[in-house]
């Protein structure tokens, strides 16, 4: 049940036909992990928690460094030097207290990346692709649902992985992305943006996901593309 406050926070989403108290509801069940507290993290975390996701847990194993600020919103310069996840969490309870935030410090390895998801839907906001890769493979083989974002500079792109059904994210990259990539802070941002869309819409069950379809955003021509997306039959990892 909707306690009084919570329906009150919400009462501008609960107005859509799409929402009403019983979508609101079903956000509260829902058990999301983002991992990566940085810039596409800050983006997802935000929204998801001033959404009412009830549960959230966030991974990341990094701290804040002033190089983070131009994107990373979650953090303040008062947090250089602090676990990511800690000022993360700071400020999404402050955000929204009507939410359980769950904290990991911990760097995603093949070793703890099973026990880290458990049955959580996956955020994927990380910055490299071998352990864009391992979450994929647990999205995978657990049946759940992944949210993808990437970007460099003023490009941005976003796909959903639904086991079974859509192309994976190893069907999708097959290449090496470099390592420090140059980032505009909006770009995260907006990208972030999608990803948290995304994950609303397949909670509530409702609207068109991005499966099989990669979106491309460009800021700097403001258009934005799309790539339909196939299953690899060879795929190591869905096929
Ligand atoms: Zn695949």
């Amino acid at each position: 049940m909707l306690r009084k406050q919570e329906l009150e926070r919400y009462e501008r989403q609960i107005l859509l036909p799409e929402w009403l108290k019983s979508g609101q509801q079903k956000l509260k069940k829902a058990k999301v992990l983002v991992a990566g507290a940085g810039g596409l993290g800050s983006a997802i975390l935000t929204y998801l928690a001033v959404a009412g996701v009830g549960r959230i847990k966030i991974i990341d194993g990094d701290r804040v460094e002033l190089s983070n600020l131009n994107r990373q919103m979650l953090h303040s310069d008062k947090d250089i030097g602090r676990d990511k996840v800690d000022s993360a969490k700071e400020r999404l309870e402050a955000l929204n207290p009507d939410i359980s935030i769950e904290a990991i410090k911990a760097t995603i390895n093949e070793n703890n990346v099973f026990s880290l998801v458990a049955d959580y839907m996956i955020v994927d906001a990380m910055d490299n692709l071998p352990t864009r890769l391992l979450l994929n493979r647990v999205a995978v083989k657990k049946n759940l649902p992944l949210f993808h974002g990437a970007i460099y500079g003023f490009e941005g792109r976003a796909t959903t992985v639904i086991p079974g059904k859509t192309a994976c994210l190893r069907c999708l990259y097959q290449g090496v992305i470099p390592g420090k990539i140059p980032v505009v802070g909006v770009t995260p941002a907006i990208i972030g943006c999608i990803q948290a869309t995304e994950v609303i819409k397949y909670i509530l069950g409702i609207g068109e996901l991005l499966a099989d379809r990669l979106l491309i955003y460009d800021g700097l021509s403001m258009k934005f593309s799309e790539v339909k997306l196939k299953k690899d039959p060879n795929c190591p990892e869905c096929k």
